[in-house]
């Protein structure tokens, strides 16, 4: 088998997502062979370091012995069993061990298959929960701007990334907006601290004034991800918290992306202190590698739909895929991993590392900021750093720095003219060495005339 015979026989058949299928009459397609640890291998023996985990959700490595190892025993045993008046051991193991390691209120989980239906989920419930309530009114949710939450209608729709959203606006519930605490709009001398305090000013007055109709408000901790890794300080959850619970709305916080060590903690929440209603997670929960994805509620919103049939209260909602067995095994591997190794600890020297090793672009005519929440650093190209005027977006400048880093064995996927790294846990210094180097080196060539 080589690359060539099989990027002909994909293109005749598959749809890939997220892509405009003419730019593969240019670019390469890659079919990828094996994968190991943080290293993706194709079919001509050429390696890739995957710095963005295959969108975000691989944790500990590709084809992780200790991961492998708790799948292979799962599938010999059960593969798939129906979770409705059925249940099953890793589910109810995993569902015990969530609710021990999410901030302390969160005491339900009711399991999906994929982040955008986790979003669905907690959409619902919190709607059906005022329903329950008897708080007819209450029918609207809030975000922020630049936010992202997923694909399907619902999901698009609490998200707000035009190039995403814009097409089907039509079909769409409408969103109250919020403008976004992102302190890479902050002004000069103003602190990102200040300046998510300053921002939260525009959050408060909508409760203020629209309480009475709002469910809740969905939220992206600490790093808007899809939405260019726009960061904003904690100080802006912790203050929301507190006015969802002054006002009585929910918070939804959507811990997809960022869940799992990615900010520096094992939930970006931690860092705030704050224990939200609703929780999203998916993508690292089995660690990378099947879908999987849960929603965790308060016992106060489970206790809301808990009655006698007849009175319809139910979330009648339902996945074929509900709280599959072998995504349940791979979350259990994952989370012991997390339990054995000191990851969060070593993710310190690690992100250190990143910093360190992209410093030098801090001085990059073209880099207006370098920016990095635990282990997800970013880098803003511009065309002018003083004034901060993007590249016009035509210009797909991230995709040299994209076909750069292919040629010299990194898979960086820029988001428009940001450059990101969000490696596996088991990168090495050397390899975070080698993911900056070629990064710096993609951007000058993307930068130059
Ligand atoms: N929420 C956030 C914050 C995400 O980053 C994503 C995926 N990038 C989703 C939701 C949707 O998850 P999925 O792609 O599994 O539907």
């Amino acid at each position: 088998m080589t690359n060539k015979t099989l990027i002909n026989r994909d293109l005749q058949t598959i749809w890939h997502p997220c892509t405009q299928m003419k730019d593969h009459e240019s670019l390469p397609l890659i079919p990828i062979k094996r994968g190991d640890g943080v290293w993706l291998e194709d079919f001509q023996s050429r390696r890739y370091l995957d710095a963005i985990s295959s969108w975000w959700v691989n944790i500990f490595g590709h084809c992780n012995p200790r991961i492998n190892q708790r799948i292979k025993q799962q599938l010999d045993t059960l593969e798939h069993v129906i979770l409705a008046g059925f249940s099953h051991e890793p589910a109810i193991e995993l569902a015990e061990r969530l609710v021990q390691i999410t901030p302390e209120k969160l005491k339900r989980c009711f399991f999906a298959d994929n982040g955008s239906s986790a979003v669905e989920v907690a959409l619902k419930m919190s709607f059906h929960y005022w329903h329950n309530k008897g708080q007819k009114k209450k029918t609207r949710f809030v975000n922020l701007s630049n936010s992202y939450h997923g694909e399907t209608l619902g999901a698009l729709a609490a998200g707000d990334v035009a190039l995403y959203k814009d097409t089907y606006a039509p079909l769409l519930m409408e969103m109250i907006t919020v403008p976004s605490p992102d302190c890479y709009k902050r002004k000069e001398g103003v602190s990102c601290e200040q300046h998510s305090r300053i921002m939260f000013a525009h959050m408060r007055e909508v409760l203020e004034q629209q309480h009475e109709e709002i469910c809740a408000v969905i939220i992206e901790p600490l790093v808007q991800c899809a939405g260019n890794m726009r960061m904003y300080d904690p100080v802006y959850l912790t203050l929301l918290r507190a006015a969802c619970d002054e006002f009585d709305v929910h918070l939804i916080v959507d811990e997809i992306a960022a869940g799992f060590g990615r900010t520096g903690t094992l939930f970006a929440c931690e860092q705030a202190g704050i224990s939200p209603d609703l929780m999203c997670l998916s993508k690292g929960l089995t660690g990378g590698y099947l879908p999987l994805s849960v929603t965790l509620s308060t016992d106060e919103i489970y206790q809301a739909f808990y009655d006698d049939y007849e009175n319809l209260t139910a979330f009648l909602h339902s996945h074929s895929f509900t709280g599959n067995p072998l995504g349940c095994s791979a979350a259990l591997a994952t989370l012991d991993i997390f339990a054995e190794d000191r990851i969060i600890e070593n993710n310190k020297i690690l992100a250190q590392k990143m910093q360190t090793s992209t410093a030098i672009l801090s001085d990059h005519p073209h880099v207006a900021e370098i920016r990095q929440t635990g282990m997800i650093l970013a880098i803003e190209m511009v065309k002018n750093k003083n004034t901060k005027e993007a590249y016009p977006w035509q210009q797909r400048r991230g995709l040299k720095v994209y076909q750069h880093a292919l040629d010299n064995q990194v898979l960086l996927r820029p988001l428009g003219n940001v450059i990101y790294f969000m490696p596996p846990y088991v990168i090495t210094e050397d390899e975070i060495e080698l993911m900056a180097k070629v990064a710096i080196e993609g951007i000058e060539i993307a930068t130059g005339k």
